[in-house]
């Protein structure tokens, strides 16, 4: 389970997270919407552990992740703009993770690490881990190409599997879909879903489309001005909005 316990965000004077608690389930899928400048991108990247609270915690499996680094956190991010890196092939790009996580600070540098000696076995092993990550996305023949010779829906599934490798207990994601057109949108969207379905994994999706919204998550929590407004089944947000601010963004008929 994913605990969010009294978060708070300043930036200088400025707080933009004003007391966030949420309390998720394992394997539960979290929508998480609402107005641009609102929040989201901040609050999923202090869960990530790539930002730092100005008070409140971060609970996951029992455990406060105060203090522990993101790359040790269980927890996989994708962005919207997939940060993949160019100079890369996509097998490096997906391994990046497993080799932050295994190795001392100078092997952590994607080229360097695989060449450092006694990393002979270490690599066959990530090499098998990407394969697999890579069969799962369908994306097995695009290996050994560079982002720059992708699709737009290639680099998400490639930023994807880089995510995938990890096996984290919780995926962040944030608004992974904004830059592909409706086709590969909607096809990506059954990718997820069909991903959270097998992994059972905790997904939290930051997203701008109502239809994604309400057709892939369990749950949409609403957030506006640094705050949850409400955090319910789809339907009953939609039908039964606690708040008039909630009602107006959903579009509810009351
Ligand atoms: P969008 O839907 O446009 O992506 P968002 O809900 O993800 O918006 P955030 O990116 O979390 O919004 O930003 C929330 C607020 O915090 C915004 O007003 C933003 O300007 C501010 N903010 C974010 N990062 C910083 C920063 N590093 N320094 C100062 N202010 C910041
Ligand atoms: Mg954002």
């Amino acid at each position: 389970d994913l605990h969010i316990d009294g978060v708070v965000k300043s930036f200088g004077e400025t707080q933009v997270l004003k007391g966030i608690s949420l309390d998720i389930r394992h394997g539960e899928f979290i929508a998480l919407v609402g107005p641009s400048g609102c929040g989201k991108s901040t609050l999923l990247r202090i869960i990530a552990g790539l930002e730092s609270q100005s008070a409140g915690d971060i609970v996951i499996a029992g455990r406060s992740v105060a203090g522990v680094r993101a790359a040790d956190r269980n927890l996989s991010m994708v962005f919207q703009s997939y940060a993949l890196y160019p100079h890369l092939s996509v097998a490096d790009n997906i391994a990046v993770p497993l080799r932050m996580r295994t190795m001392g600070a100078v092997q952590r540098l994607p080229l360097v690490g695989r060449w450092m000696p006694g990393a002979a076995e270490r690599n066959r092993e990530i090499d098998a881990e990407v394969r697999k990550a890579a069969s799962t996305l369908e994306i097995e023949t695009l290996l050994d190409r560079k982002p720059g010779q992708l699709s737009g829906g290639q680099r998400q599934r490639v930023a994807l599997g880089r995510a995938l490798v990890r096996d984290p207990a919780a995926f962040l994601l944030d608004e992974p879909l904004s830059n592909l057109d409706a086709k590969l949108r909607v096809q990506t969207r059954g990718e997820i879903a069909e991903l959270h379905r097998r992994l059972g994994a905790t997904f939290i999706y930051v997203t701008h489309d109502q239809v994604e919204a309400m057709t892939m998550s369990s749950r949409i929590a609403v957030m506006m001005e640094g705050q949850i407004l409400q955090c319910d089944a789809p339907d009953l947000v939609y039908e039964d909005p606690e708040d008039i601010r909630v009602a107006e963004f959903i579009g509810s008929p009351k």
